[in-house]
């Protein structure tokens, strides 16, 4: 049997890399002995804490050619979010609850998408609609995958699936979601030891808006603050980087996860367009913008929107 290479998306965030084992596993379950679980990226504090706490290994950095090869895509869909030899692959499957863009395949494929908080809630539903077993780490993967991406449950993303899943999960998994949930979050949360690069690499996607390119790189913090206390060493990054990539936007959207507020830093020619989009005056390339913790729900679409 051909290898069935099992990935999330480039800069992976707890579902990215959880989704990828999770899938791996039910796949294996289905009978495919040879899926075998990837990341794009470096494995961060929260995801680490979560593997280390289930006891799990972080899968293997992709380092091999797709050219031909069978993958599963988890929790992503853009091929600028994928791996760099996507184009070549033969896509088997899509599980993923983002917009479906940029995105297109030669040939027939299984595509499972919901408007639901976490990947993990769909590959939980896949689970139950197949009678497999949830082992407990892998129950405790999804349980906090869920966690991070629903920000314990407080971003506007949440939907009742998610929570559900998440009651259902947490026996199994053997952890109380508030109190587990907010070690992880807090595990990934502390900023003082990041560098800039990290703060701008950890968790950045890059969208196609219209005719311009946008970068948006989230971060969450317990002290905003603390990040914008280094707001000109960020800017310098941001724009040096934005040159060397041919980004016309770079957001850096500073989330308090106990607040459920963040703070944005915007450089790029259309920078403006950003104060259009949130309403607001830029005040010094930031804005505060109260209840957004979303990128996905409460960022990209009113980007988009002002830019189109
Ligand atoms: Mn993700
Ligand atoms: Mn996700």
């Amino acid at each position: 049997m051909a290898k069935t290479y099992i990935f999330g998306h480039k800069n992976p965030d707890t579902d990215a890399i959880s989704s990828a084992i999770i899938m791996a596993d039910f796949e294996q379950q289905t009978g495919n002995t040879e899926a075998t679980a990837y990341r794009l990226g470096e494995v961060g504090p929260e995801t680490q804490y979560a593997l280390d706490h289930f006891n799990v290994t972080a899968p293997a950095l992709l380092n091999d050619d797709l050219s031909d090869q069978k993958v599963i895509l988890v929790d992503h869909n853009e091929f600028q979010q994928s791996a760099d030899s996507i184009n070549g692959a033969t896509i088997h499957h899509v599980v993923d609850h983002h917009r479906i863009s940029n995105f297109e395949t030669a040939a027939p494929l299984y595509y499972r998408s919901e408007p639901v908080g976490c990947t993990a809630t769909i590959l939980y539903k896949m689970y139950q609609e197949r009678g497999f077993e949830i082992k407990p780490e892998i129950a405790g993967l999804m349980v906090s995958a869920i966690i991070s991406d629903s920000l314990l449950f407080k971003s506007p993303t949440c939907t009742e699936e998610d929570v559900k899943a998440a009651e259902a999960l947490k026996s199994i998994a053997g952890v109380d979601l508030e109190t587990y949930g907010l070690e992880m979050l807090k595990a990934g949360a502390s900023t003082k030891e990041k560098s800039a690069t990290d703060i701008l690499t950890m968790d950045a996607k890059s969208f196609n808006m219209g005719d311009y390119v946008t970068r948006i790189a989230q971060v969450n913090t317990v002290d905003i603050d603390e990040v914008f206390a280094r707001q000109e060493e960020l800017e310098k990054e941001m724009l040096e980087v934005s040159a060397n990539e041919k980004y016309d936007l770079f957001v850096l959207v500073v989330t308090d996860i106990i607040n459920s507020d963040s703070k944005i830093l915007v450089v790029g020619a259309e920078k403006d367009k950003v104060g259009v989009a949130f309403d607001v005056e830029l005040d010094n390339n930031t804005a505060f913008l109260p209840g957004v913790v979303s990128r996905k729900k409460q960022v990209v679409p009113q980007i988009t929107d002002a830019l189109n």
